[in-house]
């Protein structure tokens, strides 16, 4: 393990931004973890696939790169299996071995880029599944002290795009090892989006967990930009939750507002649709956009600066605030300048 100066980032960021650590290093091991983070030296910043981060100045201190590899089956009975994933194999590879072994769960969760050790940090979903529905455990290293610590779901506190350690635990720990549970006698969910009407175009009519990852891999290469192509984080929001009397009262103004029952008795509203009213869909500030098809989507077309996204990002908020009065939390993670916060 090798620590090296002003180490550049570009490439380590699907936003494909211009930022350099002052200090970084890669590492594979428990053991090559504690010899980089202890004694704790001061400013530290774990990076999995950098896939949900938005850097908007050069880095002070240390940032780790986690390739904490190997994936294998922890135990297994007649239904089910837990399997555990080193936190830094690659989330998409997990799925097509636990495809490859006839596990299924992760079906839906094809192709979203980044890391198996990012995966809990705000509790990744898609298509109607989320990790807290596989989660059995996860095993991660606390910074300050070098104690390994394991939290089950309870203590992980998953919610949407949620956690426990993007609230009271973050920044606190390095996770290592996440164990979920798959199972052996599949339960496909193909309710969401356009999963049944994709397997119904490929002429599927009664699928395997393969064919619905096939179909979701489909949607999404069709539906979302490729980073390779055009920086960018995946969606820079979250979807907001509103109360039914908001709800209603929008609706006289706005009575196409799109919306959504969550189990709480709150009502979903997409942000990508909220941003499009508030005419931001395509539009362009030098580098730095909202992407012409999927409004959610910040990018990067070359040489933006993170700096240029996050104003763009705080003018949008500002916009829909402005418009809907309701207020859009980042989804993305900001990091740089010191007190960069985004509320
Ligand atoms: C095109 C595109 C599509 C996307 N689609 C989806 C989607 O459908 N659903 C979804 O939920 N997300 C989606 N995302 C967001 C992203 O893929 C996920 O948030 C992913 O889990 C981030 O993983 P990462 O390894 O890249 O994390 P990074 O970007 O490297 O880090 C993100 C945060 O997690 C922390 N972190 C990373 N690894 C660890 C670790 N081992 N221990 C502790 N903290 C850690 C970092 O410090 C940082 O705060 C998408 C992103 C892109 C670019």
């Amino acid at each position: 393990m090798q620590i090296i100066q002003h180490y550049p980032l570009k490439r380590l960021n699907t936003f494909g931004l211009n930022a350099f650590a002052e200090r970084f290093c890669e590492v594979k091991s428990v053991e090559e973890l504690a010899a980089a983070a202890l004694p704790p030296p001061g400013s530290l910043h774990i990076l999995g696939g950098g896939s949900n981060i938005l850097l908007t100045a050069d880095l002070p201190g240390l940032v780790i790169k986690n390739n904490i590899g190997g994936i294998n089956i922890f135990e297994e009975d007649d239904d089910s299996a837990i399997v555990a994933a080193g936190g830094g194999v690659g989330w998409h590879e997990l799925v097509l071995w636990s495809l490859h072994k006839n596990l299924g769960g992760l079906e839906n969760l094809s192709l979203i880029p980044g890391s198996v050790g990012a995966a809990p940090i705000q509790n990744i979903g898609a298509y109607g599944v989320e990790l807290k529905d596989v989660f059995h455990q996860l095993d991660a290293f606390e910074l300050a002290t070098g104690n390994m610590v394991s939290f089950d779901a309870q203590s992980c506190r998953f919610g949407y795009r949620d956690s426990v350690f993007k609230n009271e635990c973050s920044g606190k720990y390095c996770i290592t090892k996440v164990f979920l549970k798959l199972s052996k006698h599949h339960q496909l969910r193909l309710e969401y989006g356009d999963i049944r009407r994709t397997l119904e175009e490929m002429n599927i009519a009664d699928p395997t967990i393969q064919d619905v990852s096939k179909a979701v891999i489909h949607i999404r290469q069709s539906k979302l930009p490729d980073p390779e192509a055009i920086g960018n984080a995946g969606s820079f929001f979250k979807n907001p939750e509103i109360m039914e009397g908001q709800l209603l009262d929008l609706q006289k103004k706005f009575p196409g507002m799109v919306h959504y029952p969550t189990p709480t008795g709150t009502w979903k509203i997409p942000a990508g649709w909220l941003i499009e009213q508030a005419g931001w869909k395509g539009k362009r500030f030098g580098d730095a956009g909202c992407h012409t098809r999927q409004a959610l989507v910040l990018v990067n077309y070359g040489n933006a600066r993170g700096a240029e996204i996050l104003d763009l990002a705080r003018r949008i908020q500002e916009s829909v605030v402005a418009m809907f009065g309701i207020h859009l939390s980042p989804e993305v993670n900001i990091w740089g300048t010191e007190g960069v916060k985004m509320p």
